[in-house]
């Protein structure tokens, strides 16, 4: 079932998102050859914890941590290590917190230190991914418009779109209905409404998108080993601009 928001829920939901985009800001100050992703991890869960809010994945379906951190090849739940970064590596970061009992969940992708030029697009792409299907979150469109933009942006560019992970309904649950696929024809699917919640996240490889789960059975990894690139906001549609409640003040039109 898909749960509607009224504007005091999507209200609560904006604070939880403006918390939520704080840390990551603070987190992308961090990120540098040498630190490592369980330090970035336990700053996270400090800003969190002292703001009042929770973070949610820790201990969802027993996941261990306040990030995923997800190197290189890795596409989602990496688990934070006491392994320093090196210089050019891709590290995605994905956090999730609960304030007043109201759910964010957001991910941005990063170069450590200097990174080439292909890895920067790659980055470049997936944001671009994200704003061009944030921007179909409109009342009226249909799931698939959001779906479709994100496919044909990432192929357009000869990227992979990873299938076997999507976005999601968020509200009072991380994981709401309805499922938001990164790929799909426009014009199918669930009518977008006012007051609808939304996880988008873009998964994009530079390579195919088959992934395998690892040994630790949490993360996802590109079969191929290609390096992957992840950004995700929580968006909610309302009669007018669709707003990037994770990212305060965001113009969603920024790449149009
Ligand atoms: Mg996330
Ligand atoms: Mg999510």
């Amino acid at each position: 079932m898909i749960t509607i928001k009224s504007t005091e829920e999507v209200g609560k939901m904006r604070k939880a998102g403006a918390l939520l985009h704080q840390v990551h800001e603070h987190l992308r100050t961090l990120i540098e050859p040498g630190i490592t992703t369980a330090y970035l991890d336990q700053v996270a869960e400090k800003l969190i914890r002292d703001a009042g809010a929770i973070p949610s994945f820790k201990g969802y379906q027993g996941f261990p941590f306040t990030l995923c951190t997800s190197v290189d090849d890795e596409v989602v739940h990496g688990f934070p290590s006491n392994k320093p970064l090196k210089e050019g590596q891709l590290l995605s970061v994905d956090c999730g917190l609960i304030l007043d009992g109201w759910q964010s969940d957001s991910a941005f992708s990063a170069p450590v230190g200097k990174a080439d030029e292909e890895t920067l697009r790659l980055i470049r792409v997936t944001e671009e991914c994200f704003w061009l299907a944030a921007n179909q979150a409109r009342e009226g469109n249909r799931l698939g418009d959001i779906s479709h933009a994100v496919q044909e942006h990432a192929e357009k560019n000869g990227y992979g779109v990873i299938r076997d992970m999507c976005g999601h309904g968020i509200g009072m649950e991380m994981h709401e209905d309805p499922n938001v696929p990164n790929f799909g024809p426009a014009g199918r699917g669930v009518r977008l409404k006012a007051g609808m919640t939304l996880a988008i996240e873009p998964m994009i490889a530079r390579g195919r998108w088959p992934i395998y789960i690892d040994d630790n059975g949490w993360t996802a990894i590109t079969r191929d080993h290609s390096w992957c690139s992840h950004y995700e906001h929580t968006v909610a549609v309302t009669t007018g601009e669709p707003e990037i409640l994770s990212f305060p003040g965001a113009d969603v039109r920024r790449f149009l």
